[in-house]
C-alpha cells in the first residue's frame, strides 16, 4: 500500500452470461489497461471469470477469452453452487498472489469506473472499499422497496451492513485472509465483511441497467436470500417468537377468566366462534413458530456437514482438473 503497482485480481461470478460477457472482458480490459498504464496495478493482474455452473456458452467464451487477452483467466466450477459461492471460490482462488480483489457482478450493472476510485483508495491505506450504489433509478420501484425494507430490518436485528451497497468491493489480501476464517456454508458477504474492521471507505456509483441477459434473482430467489441474511445473522426470531409465545398465553388466560365468569352467571356461550378463531390464531402462530425454529435447525444441520462450499471442475490458472485428480 505504498503506492507500487498493486497485483490486481477482479473476480466476475458468472451464471449463463453468454449475453454480456463480451461487452463485460471489453469493458474490464480498458480499466486494466488504463490502471497498468497509470503505474497504479501492475501488469501481472488479472481478470477472474467463475462459471457457476452454466449452462449457455458463458464457459467456452471464458475460455476462448483466456487465449486471445493477456488478464483472463477462468474458473469453472463442477455445477451451479449459487452466487456467493461462486464468489468465494474465485476470492479464495486469487487470493494467495494478489495484493487486492474485486469482485464485481458480470452483468455491468455495476459501474466499471468506480474501479479507479477503489484503487486510490486501496493506496491510501483502506482494507476494504465498498461500492455504494448512488441511486437506484434504474431498479423497478419494487426491488428498490423491498432492498430498503431489507436493510431496515436487518438493522433492526442488529445486523450491520452498508446500505446500498451489494457485492461490488474491493479487499486487500489481509482482510481477504481474515474473511476466509469464516468458513460457514450460509455465508453471506456483505453482513460479515464489515465485521472484518479494518479501515474501509465507501465509493459512490449509479447503479445502471442490465447491460443484457435477465436477472438471476427472481422473486423467489430474493425471499431465499434475505431469510438466509437474517437466520445466518440474527436469533432474534428466535427470541420474538417466544415473547410473542407468552403474549399468546396470557391472551389465553384472559379469555378463560372470561369464559368462567360467564359459567358462574349461567349465561349459554354460544362459543362456536371464538373455539373456531382461537384454533385457527393458535394454530397458525404455532406454525410460524415450528418453521422459523426449522429454519434455524436446517442451518444447524447443514454447518454441522461441513460440506465444501464448491467444487472447481477446471481453473485455468493451474490447469488442473482438480475434479479428476489429475495435477
Ligand atoms: N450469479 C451466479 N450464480 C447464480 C446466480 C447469479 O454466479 O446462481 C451471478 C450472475 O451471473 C451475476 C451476479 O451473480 O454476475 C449477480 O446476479 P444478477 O445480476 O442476476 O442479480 P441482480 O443484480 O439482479 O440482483
Ligand atoms: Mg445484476
Amino acid at each position: 500500500m505504498d503506492g507500487t503497482p498493486a497485483r490486481l485480481s477482479i473476480v466476475v461470478p458468472c451464471y449463463n452470461e453468454e449475453a454480456v460477457l463480451e461487452e463485460t472482458v471489453r469493458e474490464l480490459t480498458e480499466v486494466m489497461n488504463r490502471l497498468i498504464h497509470d503505474g497504479k496495478v501492475s501488469p501481472q493482474s488479472i481478470i477472474l471469470f467463475v462459471d457457476d455452473g452454466s449452462v449457455d456458452k458463458t464457459w467456452a467464451i471464458i475460455e476462448q477469452k483466456t487465449l486471445d487477452n493477456p488478464y483472463v483467466q477462468g474458473l469453472k466450477l463442477s455445477r451451479n453452487f449459487g452466487h456467493q459461492s461462486a464468489l468465494i471460490a474465485g476470492l479464495e482462488t486469487t487470493g494467495e498472489f494478489s495484493d487486492c480483489v474485486i469482485s464485481i457482478d458480470a452483468d455491468l450493472q455495476d459501474d466499471v469506473a468506480a474501479i479507479d476510485e477503489f484503487i486510490d483508495k486501496y493506496h491510501e491505506g483502506c482494507d476494504i472499499v465498498y461500492g455504494v450504489r448512488d441511486k437506484r433509478d434504474t431498479d423497478t420501484f419494487f426491488k428498490k422497496n423491498t432492498a430498503l425494507a431489507f436493510y431496515g430490518l436487518m438493522r433492526k436485528m442488529g445486523v450491520n451492513l452498508v446500505p446500498n451497497h451489494a457485492d461490488y468491493r474491493l479487499m486487500s489480501r489481509r482482510a481477504l485472509h481474515e474473511l476466509m476464517k469464516y468458513q460457514e456454508e450460509n455465508i453471506f458477504l456483505r453482513g460479515i465483511v464489515p465485521l472484518l474492521g479494518f479501515k474501509s471507505a465507501k465509493v459512490y456509483y449509479n447503479r445502471k441497467e442490465r447491460f443484457a441477459g435477465e436477472s438471476k434473482y427472481p422473486l423467489k430467489k430474493m425471499l431465499g436470500f434475505a431469510i438466509d441474511g437474517i437466520t445466518s445473522f440474527s436469533v432474534v426470531p428466535i427470541k420474538l417468537v417466544t415473547s410473542l409465545g407468552f403474549v399468546f398465553v396470557l391472551i389465553g388466560g384472559f379469555i378463560g377468566m372470561y369464559a368462567l365468569a360467564v359459567w358462574l352467571l349461567n349465561h349459554t356461550i354460544s362459543g362456536w366462534t371464538s373455539l373456531i378463531l382461537s384454533i385457527w390464531v393458535i394454530g397458525g402462530m404455532q406454525l410460524i413458530a415450528i418453521g422459523v425454529i426449522g429454519e434455524y435447525i436446517g442451518k444447524i444441520f447443514k454447518e454441522t456437514k461441513n460440506r465444501p462450499r464448491y467444487t472447481i471442475e477446471w481453473d485455468t490458472i493451474t490447469e488442473d482438473k482438480k475434479v479428476k485428480g489429475q495435477v
